[in-house]
Formats: C-alpha cells, structure tokens, sequence
C-alpha cells in the first residue's frame, strides 16, 4: 500500500494542481461523513468499499500510475457505450471519469455554457483544473457521439488531451449494430496503436468472461433488493455502483460477490436498514457519477428505500451480458455490438423498450412509486420522462419526476416534494 507521500508525489507526477486539489481534499471528506456514514445496521463487507471512496484520489490512481510505469495503457471513458473488454484484452486499463461533484462545476463553466448539464460541466472541470488523478493518468479519453452536449464538449477536451470518439447509433436496426461493430473495430484499431498489443480471440475471451463477472456480481447485487426488508440502503448499494467504474474489475466482483454471500445470510434473517413495511422506490432517469448522492439521501431520510436504479449508475450498466461462445474474433466483435446496443439510453428513437424495463424493474422490486431523475439541462432524459409518465400512468405506477443539479440550493424544495410523494405512497 502506497503512503500518503508516495501518493503526494504521484499526484505531482501526473500534472496535478496541488493547491486547487487540496480544496477538494478538504470538501470530499465531508460529503462522506456526512451522507454515507451515518447510516445505520450496514453491512459489514460495505467495509471494503467506503475504503475506496475515502480514498478515491489515492489508491486506485496509484495503481493505474503503476500501471503505466510497467508499460500499460490507461483509457478514461464516459459512457456505458465504450466496450471495456477491447481495452482490457489489450492490456489497458479503463476508468470512468464521469464528475459528480459540484465542485468541479465552476472549472466547466469556464469552457461550457452555464445551461450544460452537471455531469458534463463537472467532468470538463476536473480535468481543466488539474484536480483528477483519474483525468491526470490517463492515456487517452474515449469520448461517443451520445448527447450533443457531449459531443461539442468532446471537441473542447481534444484541444487538451488526446481523445478518440466513437459513434453510438442513434437507432436500433439491424444495419445499426452493424455499424456499431465497425466503431468497435475503430476502436480496436486506435487502442492497438496506443498500446502496441494486437488483439487476438484468447485475450478477448478472457476479457468478455473478467467483464460479465463484474456484472453478474452486481446483477446478483441488485436482486439482492428485490427482498423485503431490503438487505442494504439504497445509497450504498449506489456507491458499490459507482466504485465498478474504477476499481479493478477481478477485484470488484470478488469483493461484491463477498458483501452478497453477507446480504443474503440477511435476507434469511429478514434484517436490512429498514423495516420491512417503509416504501420502495425505484430510481430512473440519468447517471449519477460519485459522489452524487444527493436523491437517494433525500428519499433515504424521509422515510423510503431505493431498491433499483435504471440509469447508467444501475440496470443500463450491467443487466445485459456479453454471449461468450463466439467462437472467432468476428464473432466476439458482434456479440459485444449486440450486447452494448441493447443499452436502452434516452439518446435512441424510437426508446419504447427502456419503458418497458422501467415497468419490469417496478413489478420485480416490488416498488411502491417510481423517481424519475434527470439532471438539469438534459433534453434527452427530460423528454424522455413525458412518454414515461403517460405509460405508468397506464400502469397505475406513481411518479414524480425531479430536475436538479449538484448543488444542495434546491435541497430543501426537493425534500418537501419527495416527503409529500412518500406520504401519498404510504396513504
Ligand atoms: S445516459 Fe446515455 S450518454 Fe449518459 S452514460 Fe448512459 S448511455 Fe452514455
Ligand atoms: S445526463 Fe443527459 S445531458 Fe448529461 S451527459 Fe447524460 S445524456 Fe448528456
């Protein structure tokens, strides 16, 4: 284990700004203390985990550091579009970069309009501040052509790292998901130069199976949460989430697949954080990148659990699986296309089937009502929540849809909402 010092230095090393840093050394902290530790009756093996938020900036950036001084390559992404097992099978290492943090917002709006949403203007910040070792070691960021404030902020990134952006389809044809296995090919194509590893059928095999796992372990996680009472808070159940995009994946499915065996030995005992009558919510609506826990906490302290989250912080991230008896690399390449499309994000048309798991999540986790969350500024999912409403209104499923940011000013206004929601679902 690395120490504080050698930490320090790596964070010299890699370009960071020292002085701003040590402002988000000093406020991180507290987000913790404040949000995730006081919960009470966590499961033991959560352990694990809080150690790699606490020390986000530390650990795991050391490792990826280490990595490149063997030789590797490191590739930041931020979508669950970008197909991790083709950086993994040529020996990188791939981590989310993802901002969730107010404060990293101000550093993007130096660049970006300030009607941008969060996410974007905090993951332009990090890595314009200097104050991400995650922004800092990579090699290369993987950008996609998803949302168009993306895109744009994409070309603005480009002009200060070196950037690949792949294609996400905006359909779901056939043609479309051959078209995507030839951005995959792209990206096989760009990741070979960068790493000088050629991609073979043995290391992809491995990389699909390392992969799966990780989903299978938090696919396992999640029904978990189907049980009443439900066996972890809904916000540590989000941030075992959120630690997937950076920790090690062979490691995180140990770790998670440990904390499952311990949740459910729970659900034998019938014991969880909450009684087993409080109501359930399920969570839609766009990613929430660490340490946004911002709704989870209002919904968690006025008197409901989140069982699920459809988001890419949840189900979009690992409810499908790689097939993995293709038996050539053609093969491999096609299932990963066909896997990665069936990702049912607000940037598709037509997107009926993201409805339809929204409706399937809320009969298997037995949720009481449905918090449709979007970030401020995001058309796509803002839009998107007219067609959702009308369909759960088909369905008899309660909703309320929330718009907000990072900050806590609306902290308040929202809790009155979501109070007055949580009440109707008791009535
Ligand atoms: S919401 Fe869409 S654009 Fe954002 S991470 Fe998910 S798939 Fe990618
Ligand atoms: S939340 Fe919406 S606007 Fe923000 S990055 Fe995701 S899709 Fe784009």
């Amino acid at each position: 284990m690395a120490t504080y010092q050698e930490i320090r230095q790596m964070w010299s090393d890699v370009g960071m700004d020292l002085d701003k840093h040590d402002g988000f050394l000093n406020t991180f902290p507290g987000i913790y203390k404040r949000i995730i530790q006081p919960q009470e009756g966590r499961p033991d093996k959560i352990d694990y985990f809080s150690k790699v938020v606490t020390s986000v900036h530390g650990r795991r950036p050391y490792e990826l550091f280490k990595h490149k001084q063997n030789g590797g390559k490191v590739f930041g992404t931020y979508c669950v579009y970008v197909p991790d097992e083709i950086l993994l099978a040529l020996n990188g290492v791939s981590t989310g970069l993802c901002g969730g943090d107010q404060f990293w917002v101000p550093g993007g709006e130096k660049f970006l309009p300030a009607n941008t949403c969060p996410l974007i203007k905090s993951s332009m910040g990090s890595r314009m501040d200097r104050t991400s070792p995650f922004c800092q070691v990579a090699d290369m960021f993987i950008g996609e052509a998803t949302c168009d404030g993306k895109k744009k902020a994409w070309e603005i990134l480009a002009q200060d790292v070196p950037m690949h952006i792949m294609e996400v389809p905006q359909m779901k044809r056939e043609k479309d998901i051959q078209r995507f296995a030839e951005e995959i090919w792209q990206l096989v194509e760009i990741a070979q130069n960068l790493t000088g590893n050629q991609l073979n059928y043995d290391t992809l095999a491995q990389s699909i199976i390392t992969i799966n796992n990780k989903r299978r372990a938090l696919k396992r996680l999640n029904r978990t949460r189907q049980a009443s009472p439900v066996p972890i808070s809904g916000k540590d159940a989000l941030m075992v989430i959120q630690v997937a995009f950076y920790d090690d994946p062979i490691r995180f499915a140990e770790m998670t697949n440990i904390l499952c065996d311990e949740l459910e030995e729970r659900i034998i005992k019938k014991e969880g954080p909450f009684a087993a009558d409080i109501p359930r919510i399920l969570v839609t609506g766009t990613p929430m990148a660490l340490p946004n826990w911002k709704l989870h906490h209002l919904v968690e302290t006025s008197g409901a659990v989140v069982v699920c989250e459809e988001s890419c912080t949840g189900t979009r991230y690992f409810e499908e699986l790689v097939e993995e008896d293709s038996t050539d690399l053609n093969g491999q390449i096609m299932a990963l296309a066909e896997r990665y499309m069936k990702t049912n994000c607000a940037c598709f048309t037509p997107n009926q089937a993201r409805t339809e798991d929204i409706i399937r999540y809320a009969k298997e986790y037995k949720a009481d009502g449905i918090i449709d969350y979007t970030l401020q500024f995001c058309g796509l999912y803002s839009t998107e929540s007219y067609l959702l409403r009308s369909a759960l209104k088909n369905e008899a499923i309660p909703f309320l849809h929330i718009e907000t940011d990072y900050s806590e000013q609306d902290s308040e206004q929202l809790r009155t909402r979501i109070e007055a929601f949580i009440e109707m679902l008791r009535d």
